[in-house]
């Protein structure tokens, strides 16, 4: 990972982010509408949740699925992870899960090992085909996938949104071209549908508006904070007025 940890940006931008309760866009009915698209799992599946953050999902899952295996919930972040394990503690489902601090890209994990790979939000940081390549052989036989990835959901977005994520994210495709990009990777789609835009506002947008707003005032004069906030404002303000172009979309899928 080329983040420096020392940097002043990234220190500002973690402190706008952390401390909310999930870090994109997604609810708890959205992740059980995904849990109910996988075919069976076997009675105590291994489960693995991949750029969990403070693990909205993982709790979610912890309580869908009370026979799993402790579900691996694995981020770069510790700061991520000590609020996860605050909250597993506080909703008493801390035995039915285990953070472990990893890199995405180079899992250290037993191939074979899972019957469920879990990721929201998350795997647009090493690209949608590339996390399914990487992080198929962790799966057994007849594994699944679960994941969101941002996906255009128009053919000809206004140019103004298409170059603000030529630059943001340029792997950005299609619905049609991440199933495509499924079919690649020798998995078999299962279903998918679009997150409503209402999720990313509900669970995300608006409790990340209010941090801004309240560091506006606190780094006030500061050129330096204020350029980080307007970098958060200004992603929101496009999802405004463009997110009939662009959104999250669950993918579901499964090994032969
Ligand atoms: N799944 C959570 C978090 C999504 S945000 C949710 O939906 O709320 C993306 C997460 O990926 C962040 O928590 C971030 O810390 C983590 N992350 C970023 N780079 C990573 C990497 N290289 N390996 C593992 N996790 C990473």
């Amino acid at each position: 990972m080329d983040i420096d940890p020392t940097d002043r940006s990234f220190q500002l931008f973690m402190e706008l982010q952390a401390g909310l309760d999930q870090q994109g866009p997604g609810s708890d009915a959205l992740t059980l509408r995904a849990l109910q698209l996988l075919p069976d799992l076997p009675r105590a599946p291994a489960v693995l949740d991949v750029g969990c953050g403070p693990g909205r999902q993982t709790l979610c899952l912890a309580r869908a699925l009370p026979e799993a295996e402790p579900i691996i919930a694995v981020d770069f972040f510790e700061v991520f992870l000590e609020q996860l394990d605050a909250r597993a503690v506080e909703a008493g489902l801390a035995r039915r899960m285990e953070t472990r601090q990893g890199d995405m890209t180079a899992l250290d994990l037993a191939p074979g090992s899972f019957d469920l790979i879990w990721s929201e939000g998350a795997i647009y940081i090493m690209g949608f085909a590339a996390g399914l390549a990487a992080w198929r052989p962790l799966l057994r036989p007849g594994g699944c996938v679960a994941v969101t990835e941002i996906t255009w959901l128009v053919h000809d977005p206004p140019a103004e949104i298409q170059d603000y994520w030529a630059d943001a994210y340029p792997d950005m495709v299609t619905v049609e071209a991440n199933l495509q990009h499924v079919r690649d990777a020798g998995y078999r789609p299962l279903g998918h549908f679009v997150l409503p835009s209402r999720s990313w506002w509900d669970g995300y947008y608006t409790p990340l508006q209010a941090r801004h707003a309240a560091a506006r005032e606190r780094y006030a004069g500061d050129a330096e904070a204020l350029a980080v906030v307007a970098e958060g404002e200004a992603e929101i303000e496009l999802f405004r007025r463009f997110h009939q172009t662009y959104g999250y979309v669950f993918y579901l899928m499964q090994l032969p």
